[in-house]
């Protein structure tokens, strides 16, 4: 089981991190401060995330002060703000990377998966088939059938999370909330418009994006 290191002051925040790294079969350990967390990031630690305001030493000062000790844990940084995140590009060691608050749970989760990835040496992309529908999700291309299909990012967006929890429906307000955390003014209606266009584009298959009334929409397919 991998261990992810959470070093995040503001305790409602830690806390909903990781219950959701649990839940999702990481083990996790915590500290509020940098000091704290300098004291778990030994060993068997697999990741760092890292909460870039703390009091006393910051996310940043603490990455520097690893990285002098020679340990190359990747970290995902946890920001706040724009200014925080020009100041990232000094730590782009490869296998880092960063999120900005607020974020969802499926984000965190696939950029943890990523940052995974990334630093095991694995370098075979995550495909993801649904019947003829074939998405590799590390490089955002997807076909049918083997023929390349292009989507707009919100659509790739749209269709990834469908794909990567095939079977389980999505609201048009879960979808919202999972991918437009930046918009919230966002309504229903774009989202059926996004739907329209990926049906379209689905053509002959577009049967895969199921719709159900009372559930929301699910991607599925039945072999026939
Ligand atoms: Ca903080």
């Amino acid at each position: 089981m991998e261990k992810i290191l959470v070093i995040e002051d503001e305790e409602d925040i830690r806390e909903i991190v990781s219950f959701n790294l649990e839940h999702e079969g990481y083990s996790v350990v915590s500290a509020a401060s940098a000091e704290d967390g300098l004291k778990l990031a030994s060993g068997s630690i697999s990741l760092i995330l890292l909460d870039v305001m703390l009091p006393g030493m910051s996310g940043f000062e603490m990455a520097s002060s690893l990285r002098k000790e020679g340990n190359s844990t990747p970290i995902i940084f946890l920001t706040a703000r724009t200014e925080e995140e020009d100041l990232l590009t000094g730590f782009s060691s490869g296998a880092d990377d960063y999120i900005s608050k607020p974020f969802s749970k499926a984000e965190l989760i696939a950029r943890i998966k990523a940052v995974l990835r990334r630093s095991s040496g694995g370098n075979e992309p995550v495909q993801t088939t649904c019947g003829p529908l074939t998405m590799d999700l590390d490089a955002g291309t997807a076909s049918l059938n083997g023929e390349p299909l292009v989507f707009s990012r919100k659509e790739y967006n749209i269709l990834s999370l469908l794909i990567r929890n095939q079977g389980s429906y999505f609201t048009r307000s879960d979808i919202i909330r999972e991918l437009w955390t930046d918009a919230p003014y966002v309504v229903d209606r774009t989202v059926d418009v996004h739907i329209t266009h990926i049906r379209s584009k689905l053509g002959a298959h577009k049967d895969i994006l199921v719709s159900r009334t009372g559930f929301g929409y699910s991607l599925m397919y039945e072999e026939k």
